[in-house]
């Protein structure tokens, strides 16, 4: 087999899905996730190809992986690849692009053997792709905390720390669930308008927030550090995230320690693991920080993730709601915004995750924080969009929206698309509001 870049965007797959423009999942994506079928029960991991999945179990026991790699194509989750590292990484994804591509596979014998491997997505039930230890939530977009921060406290709207140290908090990944599992509305203590005392309900002001979740990979020891030189190659891949947020519980609990009960009632992904070298092509320079705004900490500092730590990623939230369903109507897009526009880096914030040696391991989940920009039209949470419900949504069907009515399915989207570079996509995060509990 021919040896070829597998970002090359001129290169084909002899699975002639894989070629359609408006895939995501073209030879130059090759996203990982773990699955199983209604045939074969067992959760195995799998890469999407166009309309198929290559079992990736199937693949290694038919001999057609690297040695070094196939003992962990063989696991049900992730988390025995992502702890090999990168140049394991690079090699599985190297034979993949070769397996799959109609330049590099030519043999009709060879690919009877992979295509004996290929599942059709739509037989197949997606699960989570990884065991996650620790999710770590964290709050990496200036636009969005400023407008919470304007929203919640009077005067300046950034803290003093913002510009200094990346926010995040910890989450919870016992109520990590992946795209399609339904949510239901949670209960909690709200403050009512003018009240002293709170009150016991389900939650009036339920929101998702729009993010990018990054996968660790190997991680560091208990006691060691990540340099940000080295973080970029120790970040598996990436995924679409919502962190559902009940607004009204969170306003009342947040104080003084943060977020808890108002955001561990779930949190979902989508099934696709995209790649940090599927998303080389995307890397572009970390945010121009306005010349008035501190120049990161020595720690957080780094010629590399200065010059391509920030990713070109269009992320999307769409919705629809039950009428529009009744209605047979598309999902309607809310916002768009960009990856790009994130003040600190994926990089930095493992890095700062690892400074003070608290020990990262294979499979924890780092979550960006809301995506937003500083246009209207690129504000990843409903907070900002109707500005805590004061100026609602108004829908093309008529309906309003404050905050999620019971019903409603909120459907993130994203991809990456550039000159010189295969469009690849994302895959999608997908997850319907249920009432609450009676
Ligand atoms: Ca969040």
């Amino acid at each position: 087999m021919l040896s070829l870049p597998a970002n090359d965007p001129a290169r084909r797959s002899w699975l002639e899905s894989a070629n359609d423009a408006a895939t995501d999942f073209p030879l130059q994506n090759l996203p990982y996730g773990a699955f199983r079928t209604e045939a074969d029960a067992g959760a195995r991991i799998g890469v999407a190809i166009g309309d198929r999945i290559l079992d990736l179990r199937a693949a290694a026991q038919a001999g057609l992986l690297p040695a070094g790699v196939a003992p962990a194509c063989q696991s049900s989750v992730l988390n025995a690849l992502m702890a090999l590292g990168a140049p394991a990484w690079s090699t599985l994804r190297q034979r993949l692009s070769e397996l799959l591509g109609a330049d590099s596979c030519p043999a009709v014998a060879m690919r009877t053997r992979v295509e004996a491997c290929l599942v059709p997505l739509r037989a197949a039930t997606m699960l989570l792709p990884a065991a996650v230890g620790d999710y770590t939530d964290f709050y990496a977009s200036s636009f969005h905390a400023t407008n919470v921060g304007a929203m919640f406290r009077p005067g300046p709207p950034l803290l003093p720390n913002y510009k200094w140290v990346p926010v995040g908090y910890h989450g919870r990944s016992s109520s990590l669930v992946v795209s399609g599992t339904p949510v239901r509305r949670p209960c909690g203590q709200i403050l009512p308008a003018d009240a002293t005392v709170p009150v016991v309900g389900p939650t009036q002001n339920l929101d998702y927030e729009l993010e990018l979740g990054a996968f660790v990979g190997s991680g560091n020891q208990h006691g060691e550090s990540i340099p940000l030189a080295q973080a970029a190659g120790q970040l598996f891949g990436v995924v679409l995230l919502n962190d559902w947020s009940a607004r009204d519980i969170q306003s009342w609990e947040y104080q003084p320690l943060g977020p808890f009960l108002a955001k561990n009632f779930a949190t979902t992904i989508s099934p696709w693991v995209i790649t940090l070298e599927a998303l080389a092509p995307f890397r572009v320079p970390a945010f121009p920080r306005p010349a008035t705004d501190p120049a990161p900490l020595p720690y957080l500092s780094d010629p590399g993730n200065a010059a391509l730590g920030g990713l070109d990623l269009t992320l999307e939230v769409w919705l629809l709601t039950p009428r529009m369903r009744a209605a047979g109507a598309a999902p309607h897009r809310l916002s768009s915004g960009n990856f790009q526009k994130m003040y600190w880096t994926l990089a930095q914030l493992l890095t700062h995750h690892a400074s003070n040696g608290c020990n990262l391991r294979p499979g924890d989940l780092l979550g960006s924080g809301t995506v937003s920009g500083e246009t209207k039209d690129s504000r990843g949470c409903l907070l900002e969009l109707t500005w805590r419900g004061a100026e609602p949504l108004t829908l093309p069907n008529g309906e309003a929206r404050r905050f999620l009515h019971d019903g409603d399915e909120v459907i993130l989207r994203g991809h990456a698309e550039r000159p010189g570079a295969r469009r690849i996509g994302l895959g999608e995060c997908r997850g319907i509001v249920l009432p609450a509990a009676t």
